[in-house]
């Protein structure tokens, strides 16, 4: 009600007995999250003349005590949800005062609260899961947990799961608060309806990562296969902390994106040779150890090979590449084009890492400068863009503006998210061939789904599944 006009919300009333679905009415205050202009005895007189109008709950803030709307709201068989906010984290006592608010007779409790690290999300997964068992009067399974922003957002996909009664929606282009899923994006693409208590959790960890397409290609493969499975993004500031979260969603599987490619290595209880020979894992799974993870790395051939298709199947050796960048993603780069007998050059911001990943392959390195430049000349059939300049929040920018085309080269970009970085841009420009990061992404994410559901991933779903990810 707080989000109408004055003049809108003398009808507000009509509403419910317009629609078939049962209506919350919440006249929020600025301090919740809301934009309730009057003062208190305007907003409880408002939840008061409103109390008998048909809505199906009232949503009463933690610490109202309203004696006479109270009784209005019973008088009218409206059901009250008792909420608790923190727009800025999650407060220490949090589980004492859920349970607070969960011993008022006949009322549904709730909380909204914001994680800033997946330790704190940690901590409300704790909090949810301890009570779950809880009959429904002492707030069991009618309770309501949620975690705004990006680290919470899988409390809102998962919420079945959890045991919530209902999650909150709205759409994109009005989004009444942090971390609100598009009611269409939570339906069509994680299958929100389908989700419940069995629902294996898979997703994709990284910071940041909810531009991922990840989701949009393995939900796609669940949902062909009629796997009850959802993929999700994790933002994942602090890895310590996620791995209680994976823990207690009981996570089967993750792809790792940047910046946690080398780190996750700390984690792992067994891993494939590429991951050994690169140092950088993007693809963990269940090991058979209890809390075991075992690692793989699937960039290595889901870069090689849609630069193999580049060359119509077969990577000529001695091709002259120059790499820029040496994260997670460019040590597999590396090693895919050393497996084709490449001569490689890599730059990178840091002379220090350039050297790390160059060494061991007998590569050559230098930095973004213009001696770097100057020697990538002679290491142009080929120039891969490892870095994450180009993607949000730095996606008008261009990692090596001063490295210029000659329309020669096929210039490889992996960044996916915007479909043309700067980068990109200059290299379409001046004539080069190009791959899309798409191409890296698709190709990398098959034998993820593989290893992820133990299938190949379904045929009918590789139709239109590159223009989906634009
Ligand atoms: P990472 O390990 O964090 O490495 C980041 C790289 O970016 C480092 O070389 C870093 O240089 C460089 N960098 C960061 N900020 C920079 C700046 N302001 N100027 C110049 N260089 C900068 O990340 P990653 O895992 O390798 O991923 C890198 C990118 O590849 C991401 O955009 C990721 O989405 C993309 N990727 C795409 C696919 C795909 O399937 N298409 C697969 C893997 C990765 P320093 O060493 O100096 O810090």
């Amino acid at each position: 009600m707080d989000r109408l006009s004055s003049s809108e919300r003398v009808h507000a009333g009509r509403l419910p007995p317009l629609v078939d679905v049962p209506v919350i009415l919440t006249v929020r205050r600025p301090d919740d999250g809301g934009m309730f202009e009057g003062d208190e005895r305007e907003r409880l007189a408002l939840l008061r003349r409103c109390a008998g109008d048909g809505f199906a709950y009232v949503d009463l803030e933690e610490g109202l005590e309203a004696p006479a709307l109270e009784a209005s709201l019973k008088e009218a068989g409206t059901r009250t949800i008792r909420s608790l906010h923190d727009l800025t984290g999650v407060p220490s006592d949090f589980g004492l005062r859920l349970d607070r608010i969960s011993q008022r007779p006949d009322e549904i409790p709730k909380a909204a609260v914001t994680p800033r690290s997946s330790a704190d999300l940690a901590r409300v997964l704790r909090v949810i899961m301890d009570r779950r068992g809880k009959s429904p009067d002492a707030g069991g399974s009618q309770m309501l947990v949620l975690g705004m922003g990006a680290i919470g957002f899988p409390t809102r996909v998962l919420a079945s799961k959890l045991g919530a009664a209902w999650c909150y929606a709205s759409p994109a282009s009005d989004m009444a608060a942090p971390g609100h899923v598009d009611p269409a994006t939570l339906e069509d693409l994680y299958r929100f309806r389908s989700i419940g208590p069995d629902t294996a959790v898979f997703g994709v960890m990284g910071d940041p990562v909810m531009h991922s397409r990840s989701p949009f290609i393995h939900n796609r493969g669940f949902d062909a296969c009629g796997l009850d499975a959802v993929f999700l993004p994790f933002h994942v500031p602090d890895l310590e902390g996620f791995w209680q979260v994976a823990d207690l969603l009981g996570v089967r599987g993750l792809s790792v994106t940047v910046p946690h490619k080398g780190a996750v290595l700390r984690r792992l209880s067994g891993s494939d040779a590429l991951v050994r020979a690169t140092g950088a894992c993007n693809t963990m799974t269940r090991a058979e150890a209890p809390g075991g993870w075992q690692g793989t790395n699937t960039d290595v051939a889901g870069f090689a090979g849609p630069l193999r298709d580049a060359f119509g199947g077969t990577v000529p050796r001695g091709l002259a590449a120059t790499v820029i960048g040496a994260g997670g993603a460019a040590r597999s780069v590396v090693h895919a084009l050393s497996g084709f007998g490449g001569r490689i050059l890599v730059l990178n911001r840091t002379p220090d890492h350039a050297r790390a990943v160059a060494e061991p392959a007998g590569a050559s390195f230098g930095g973004l400068d213009e001696a770097g430049f100057k020697a990538a000349r002679k290491f142009a059939d080929l120039v891969v863009q490892t870095t994450k300049v180009g993607m949000d929040p730095a996606a008008d920018r261009d990692p090596a503006p001063d490295l210029s085309f000659s329309g020669m080269e096929i210039v490889y970009e992996l960044i996916y998210a915007p479909r043309v970085t700067p980068f990109l841009g200059r290299a379409l420009k001046a004539g080069c061939k190009v791959i899309y990061g798409k191409q890296m992404l698709i190709s990398q994410a098959m034998e993820q789904f593989r290893l992820f559901s133990g299938r190949p991933y379904p045929f009918e779903s590789l139709t239109g599944l590159e223009e989906g990810i634009d």
